[in-house]
């Protein structure tokens, strides 16, 4: 349960007081869009990349945010240091507002609700260092995979066939092309060379995966956004996810299949050392 402050249309309320609507259109029809940002050391780790996103996901399914980017901004770090949060997250949402239940959009300018929360969240160390074991399963999301939606069954549904297996997450195929993670991106090694679905609307553009492009970039590893299909995936030299709370989490497993040695790989060791790197030279050092 989340405690302390959160943030609700324009106040900073007690979590117990935050109350919504029956009639919140967020509520009701999953007709809104979120972020989830991570602080490290009380620090945001990429806040302009998460703020940006949410003001592209709000443009594309025409959601006013009753804020100013900059304003919004500074709301979130606000927030964080109201409830003190050295290590976790923030989770930040706005729906369609509040209305008589219709389909169609409200008449005239119903503001949109705007709520946001922190929560104690630590890295998943033992997990980065271990490995984790996934299921496949079928992607059977909508089209706008590119927006960061309220509405989320499909990933749901999948998260669920991984959870009741065991495993850490679900990666979705469309027939033979692998997708994304239920709520991450997928990533696959071979020969070397890091490949990952393009950023189209069949996935959610990560902001994970836009820092692990650069790192590679950076260091010399090819980067090809480029399809990949289950057979590829199955037969990978290093296969990984990532995503804001994940970080860049090895796969040691695909349902009964053993991806490489069954461990880490030096690929995705690398990666997880550049990405370290990169949250201390914007956070400052973490504590091991
Ligand atoms: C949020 C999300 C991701 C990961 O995005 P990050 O910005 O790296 O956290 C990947 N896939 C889906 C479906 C998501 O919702």
């Amino acid at each position: 349960m989340t405690e302390g402050t959160v943030f609700l249309n324009g106040d900073y309320v007690k979590r117990s007081g935050a109350k919504v609507d029956i009639e919140d259109r967020g509520y009701q029809f999953g007709d809104g869009i979120y972020e989830v940002v991570r602080v490290y050391n009380g620090n945001v780790f990429t806040m302009d990349e998460h703020m940006e996103r949410l003001y592209q996901s709000a443009d594309k399914m025409k959601l006013k945010i009753p804020f100013e980017l900059k304003d919004f901004t500074s709301i979130v770090f606000k927030l964080i240091e109201m409830n003190n949060v050295q290590e976790g997250i923030v989770y930040i949402q706005v729906s369609r507002g509040i209305s008589t239940r219709q389909h169609h959009f409200p008449a005239g300018d119903v503001p949109g609700s705007v709520v946001a929360y922190t929560k104690e969240f630590k890295r998943p160390v033992k997990s980065m260092n271990e490995g984790v074991t996934t299921t496949l399963v079928e992607d059977i999301r909508w089209l706008r995979c590119d927006i960061k939606s309220l509405n989320l069954l499909g990933n749901i549904l999948a998260k669920e066939e991984a959870a009741s297996g065991g495993h850490f997450e679900a990666i979705g195929h469309r027939g033979e092309t692998v997708t994304e993670g239920s709520s991450s991106n997928a990533f696959m090694v071979k020969g070397g060379a890091v490949y990952t679905h393009p950023a189209t609307n069949l996935i959610l553009n990560g902001i994970t995966r836009r820092v692990i492009k650069e790192l590679a970039d950076a260091h010399g590893v090819k980067f090809v956004e480029k399809t990949f299909t289950v057979d590829e995936l199955l037969s990978a030299d290093e296969l990984f996810i990532a995503s804001t709370t994940s970080e860049v989490m090895p796969v040691i497993k695909v349902d009964e299949t053993v991806i490489g040695q069954g461990a880490p790989g030096p690929v995705t060791r690398k990666l997880q050392e550049w990405f370290t790197e990169r949250i201390e030279k914007e956070c400052n050092k973490l504590q091991v």
